[in-house]
């Protein structure tokens, strides 16, 4: 079970943390590279479309970041995005969007003072919450 956790360091924690409260009232994302289940860089994306909702990154921005990761011999572990007021969990729009289920699905919710942050799995349209936890010593 313990070894399923995802390892964030604080410093990335805060990262998407700020990224999330930066864009406020709408949504951001990005993505966070690292090994096996140690993140190790976040990403922070543009979210083309400025909406409370939803959030788009074009292919080319997409494609020139994975390159990055991959200069940097880290491979993609999750995919983040910030719920402005409502609770982390998936919507369906989410799901059906999650491009890759190897990868992890982050949210944040601002919905309350105290930021939120949720990890998933999503397998066959469906989730299930990934634990993790934030390294303060990295
Ligand atoms: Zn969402």
């Amino acid at each position: 079970m313990t070894k399923d956790k995802l390892i964030i360091p604080e410093s990335c924690y805060k990262v998407i943390m700020e990224h999330g409260r930066s864009n406020l009232p709408y949504e951001s994302c990005g993505l966070v590279s690292g090994k096996g289940r140690h993140v190790q860089t976040v990403w922070k994306l543009v979210n083309e479309i400025k909406s409370d909702r939803r959030y788009f990154v074009g292919e080319k921005v997409i494609e020139r970041t994975l390159e990055q990761i991959d200069k940097k011999k880290e491979k993609v572990i999750a995919i983040y995005h910030s719920h402005p007021a409502t609770e982390p969990i998936p919507s369906s729009y989410d799901i059906v969007n999650h491009p890759n289920d190897e990868l992890v699905m982050m949210i944040i919710s601002y919905k309350s003072d105290k930021p939120q942050l949720k990890c998933y799995r999503v397998h066959n349209k469906t989730y299930n919450e990934c634990l993790f936890l934030i390294d303060p010593n990295s």
